[in-house]
C-alpha cells in the first residue's frame, strides 16, 4: 500500500438523518463538501491527520453549511469556495466563484457549474480529469440537484431550471463519479418503481440498492451511466415531463 503521506480518496461521511458529507483528501491535505456539521468532520480529519484547506459549497442550505463556521474555527485558513451570488446566505465565504470560472484543488482542475434550480444560486463542482482517488475518471459533486434515481426540490427554480441543469449532467461522461449529497436512492427508486413497474434497468437498480440499505451501506457515489439508466429526471425529456415527475413524487405518499 501507498505510504501515508501519498494517500487519496473521496471518503463519505454520513452525518444527520441522510445527509452526506464528502471528504476529498490528497496527502495530508482535505476538501470537505458540504459540511452540515462540524463535529464528525473534525475528529475524522484529525484522526487522519488531515489539514482542511478548502470547504466547497453548493448551496446555502443548513444542512449543507451549518459545519463551517466551525471548521473555519479550527482551520481558520482554509477557503470556502461558494457562489458569488449567495454572499448574503453563505457570509462566511472567502472565495466567491461564479458558474464558468476553473478553480484548482488537490492539484486537479474544479470547473464550476451554474445549476439553479432546487436554490436560486446553487453550483456544481465538477472534476473533469477526475483525481487519483477516482483513478482519473471524473468526478462531479451536485449537492441538492440531483440525487441517485431522482432531483432536488424546486425551492427557488422552475422545472425549465431543473431540465436545464440535468441535462448538464447527462452530457458528461458516463463514467463521472456522481458524488450527491443526500442517500435517498431506495425512496426515489421505489417511487419510480411504482411509476414504471414494466422498466427493467430501475427494477435492477432498486433490486440491488435494497440489498446494500438491508446491509447498511451507502448507494453512492452512483454513475452518469447509472442515472442515464435508472433517474427519470434526468430522462426527462423536456421541461414540462421534469415539472410533472417533480410533481408526482412531491405528493407521493409511499415510502
Ligand atoms: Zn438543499
Amino acid at each position: 500500500m501507498s505510504l501515508t503521506l501519498e494517500r487519496e480518496a473521496i471518503q463519505p461521511l454520513p452525518v444527520l438523518q441522510d445527509n452526506i458529507i464528502w471528504i476529498w483528501s490528497r496527502g495530508s491535505e482535505a476538501v470537505v463538501v458540504d459540511p452540515a456539521v462540524a463535529e464528525p468532520v473534525i475528529q475524522t480529519l484529525q484522526e487522519q491527520q488531515l489539514t482542511l484547506i478548502a470547504v466547497l459549497q453548493t448551496h446555502h442550505h443548513a444542512d449543507h453549511i451549518g459545519g463551517t463556521p466551525g471548521l473555519l474555527h479550527h482551520w481558520p485558513n482554509a477557503a470556502v469556495i461558494a457562489s458569488e451570488q449567495d454572499r448574503r446566505r453563505i457570509p462566511f465565504q472567502t472565495q466567491p466563484v461564479s458558474a464558468g470560472a476553473q478553480i484548482q484543488l488537490l492539484g486537479v482542475p474544479v470547473d464550476v457549474i451554474d445549476v439553479r434550480a432546487h436554490t436560486s444560486a446553487h453550483l456544481a463542482f465538477f472534476l473533469p480529469e477526475g483525481c487519483s482517488a477516482t483513478e482519473q475518471t471524473p468526478a462531479l459533486f451536485c449537492g441538492d440537484t440531483m440525487f441517485s434515481g431522482g432531483c432536488g426540490r424546486l425551492f427557488e427554480g422552475s422545472p425549465d431550471e431543473m431540465h436545464r441543469a440535468l441535462q448538464k449532467f447527462a452530457a458528461l461522461p458516463d463514467s463521472t463519479r456522481v458524488y450527491c449529497a443526500h442517500e435517498y436512492t431506495e425512496g426515489n427508486l421505489r417511487w419510480a418503481h411504482a411509476l414504471k413497474p414494466e422498466d427493467q434497468a430501475i427494477t435492477a437498480r432498486l433490486r440491488e440498492v435494497v440489498e446494500l440499505r438491508s446491509q447498511k451501506q451507502l448507494t453512492v457515489p452512483s454513475t452518469i451511466a447509472e442515472e442515464r439508466r435508472s433517474n427519470l429526471f434526468l430522462q426527462a425529456q423536456s421541461a414540462t415531463e421534469l415539472g410533472r415527475l417533480r410533481q408526482l413524487k412531491d405528493d407521493w405518499k409511499g415510502f
